[in-house]
This record gives C-alpha cells, structure tokens and sequence, in this order.
C-alpha cells in the first residue's frame, strides 16, 4: 500500500510528531515528559480528554521557530515514506507564540522554509490550515483567525476548529470563521466524532464550511446525508482514529462504506497518526481488509480529496497529473 500515492487532508502537525522526535526535544530542553509515554515509549492515554492532555504536554517542547522547522521537516517525511504526495496540515498559533501575530510570523516562516525543503528532497507538497482549538474559547479562536487572515496565502489556504467539539457550540465561533471568510481562506470545522449528526448540521449551518473534519456521526440522519451529497460537503474520514478513541468498536463496525454508498464526498486521514497507532498504509491495508477496497475505491477517495483540497487549480493540476500513471484509468 505504501506505494500508491496519496492525499491527505486532515493532519495535526503536532499530533503528527513521532514520539521519538518529542523525547528528543524533551531530553534537549531538560523537560519531564515521562508521564506521557507508555513502557515501550508509544504516548499513552486513556480517552479523548486525557488524549488532549498528552497532546498538550508533548506541545510544551516545541517552544521555538526552529523546533516547528524540525517538527514539520519529521512530519514530511514519515507522510512521504508512506507514499503521500500531498498534505494539509492543521497549524496551530496556540501552540506557536500564544496567538501573538509577530511570533505566529515567525513560526509559520520556519514551516514554510521545511515545508519547501521538503518538497524539493522527497516531492511532498503541503499547505497550512490554521486552526482555532474549540475548548479555548471563542475569544482565542478570534486571535487565531486574525493570524490566518493576515498570513493567508499560498502556504495558508485554510482555516479551521479542532479540539473538545463537545465544548461549546459551533455558531460561538462564527465570527472567527466570519475573519477567515474575509480573507479568501477556505473553510473545514471537526464535528460529528462526538457531538452527533446535530453538530454536523450545525457547523455547516453557521460556519459556511465546504469540510467537515470527521463527520462521521452524519450516518445517524439520512436527511443530513442527502444535504451533505448534494451540497458537496467532503468528509475528512479518519476511520483508525475513530477506532482508537472508541467512536467504533471495530473497522467492521466504522460506517465509512456507508457514508460513501450515500454519496457524501468521503477521503481518508489520520488525524494524529503516532497517538492512534496508524499509517496512511495501515489506514489503506485496514480498508482493503475491512471493506474488500480495491484500487477503483482508492482512486475515489484520492480523487475526492483532489477535488476538495485547498489549493489553487495549478497545485490541483500539477498533483492530478501525478496521480495519472497510477489512477487515471478510473476518472
Ligand atoms: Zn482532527
């Protein structure tokens, strides 16, 4: 599987980093972080809440523009390593400066250098997708829109909401998403992993997004179905993720097949591949096993995320012809 190429949409650049890269930085820095890690040196949590807690620690190392180059260059080439070609990443002015403008400058400089060092070492291309962490409060997310819409761009093309979804209501945020609008930046919101359809509906409702990171809980109303199938709104599916936090008991039981017989535009992700134990391969080899997806299903998915990625149609141009030799016959 490592050999087909892939898109992905739905990345935490964070929740991406390697458990060895953080012990690294930790050990640098002289910071404890023993408490995160499990005997065998995997981050180890008990459920959503604590997962968010783990997260947040492993933050606390990354403290400087160059520890973002690091982390970004690391997190590019595990992506590249499993055959993906292109990749957004949600970026996050929480964890880069405290939201301050200046500092965010700084940071996203240090990304957009690794991020064009890698794609010229291994090919991978990535944009930025800033993204306001719900459980902060609308008042953080305001700052955090103001540092996507002054730094929108080539590298940031996107805005989002990540965090505890069941804190807070999507329309508290609208106004951050109102500020990204603005600037021309295209728009994703994490909903329907634990706040049911409602919260799907809801964040389509009031925050105009064309993504929804997840959405998963959508297969509980086959009204909300046929609105997200005809409207296009592309699903950010995260099937090992949501197995690994309990949203399902078990691959069989993930209703990813079913979202896309409805005919909701559904891609796959990883989310935080290291705290989920998953690979963008491990999330191809376990749908092949799961759902008996053969190369025509891998295409739809991939040609799903092309059509929704946020970027600009030479990117979108440049990429489809990468995935010509390997897919073409199947669009
Ligand atoms: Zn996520």
């Amino acid at each position: 599987m490592k050999e087909l190429p892939k898109l992905e949409l739905h990345l935490h650049l964070e929740g991406a980093a390697p458990p060895a890269f953080i012990r690294g930085l930790a050990a640098e820095k002289s910071v404890n972080l023993s408490g995160i890690f499990d005997a065998r040196g995997a981050y180890a949590y008990r459920d959503f809440v604590d997962f968010l807690r783990v997260y947040e620690a492993a933050c606390t190392v990354l403290q400087t523009p160059q520890d973002f180059y690091r982390l970004t260059r690391a997190v590019l080439e595990a992506s590249s390593a499993e055959g993906v070609i292109y990749t957004e990443a949600f970026l996050s002015p929480d964890f880069c400066g405290g939201r301050d403008l200046d500092a965010w400058r700084d940071y996203l400089a240090a990304m957009t250098e690794a991020a064009a060092d890698a794609e010229a070492a291994d090919g991978i291309v990535m944009r930025g997708i800033v993204t306001c962490i719900r459980h902060f409060g609308p008042e953080a997310a305001r700052e955090t829109a103001r540092c996507a819409a002054e730094t929108a761009g080539a590298f940031i093309t996107g805005f989002g909401i990540a965090g505890d979804e069941m804190k807070g209501a999507p329309k508290d945020f609208a106004y951050a998403f109102d500020m990204a609008r603005e600037a021309e930046l295209q728009l994703t919101a994490h909903a329907g992993e634990w706040g049911g359809a409602r919260s799907v509906r809801d964040a389509v409702r009031d925050l105009g997004v064309t993504r929804i990171g997840h959405g998963v809980q959508a297969i509980e109303d086959p009204a909300l179905l046929e609105e997200l199938a005809e409207a296009g709104i592309t699903l950010e599916v995260c099937p090992g993720s949501n197995v690994a936090l309990g949203v399902y008991p078990n691959w069989r039981a993930h209703p990813i097949e079913r979202l896309r017989k409805a005919g909701v535009p559904v891609t796959v992700s990883t989310d935080d591949p290291p705290f989920f134990h998953t690979t963008m391969s491990g999330e191809y080899e376990n749908l092949a096993q799961s759902f008996g997806w053969e190369l025509p299903d891998f295409a739809a998915i991939t040609y799903a995320a092309l059509d929704a990625a946020f970027c600009d149609t030479a990117t979108r141009e440049a990429l489809r012809t990468r995935l010509a030799p390997t897919f073409g016959e199947f669009t």
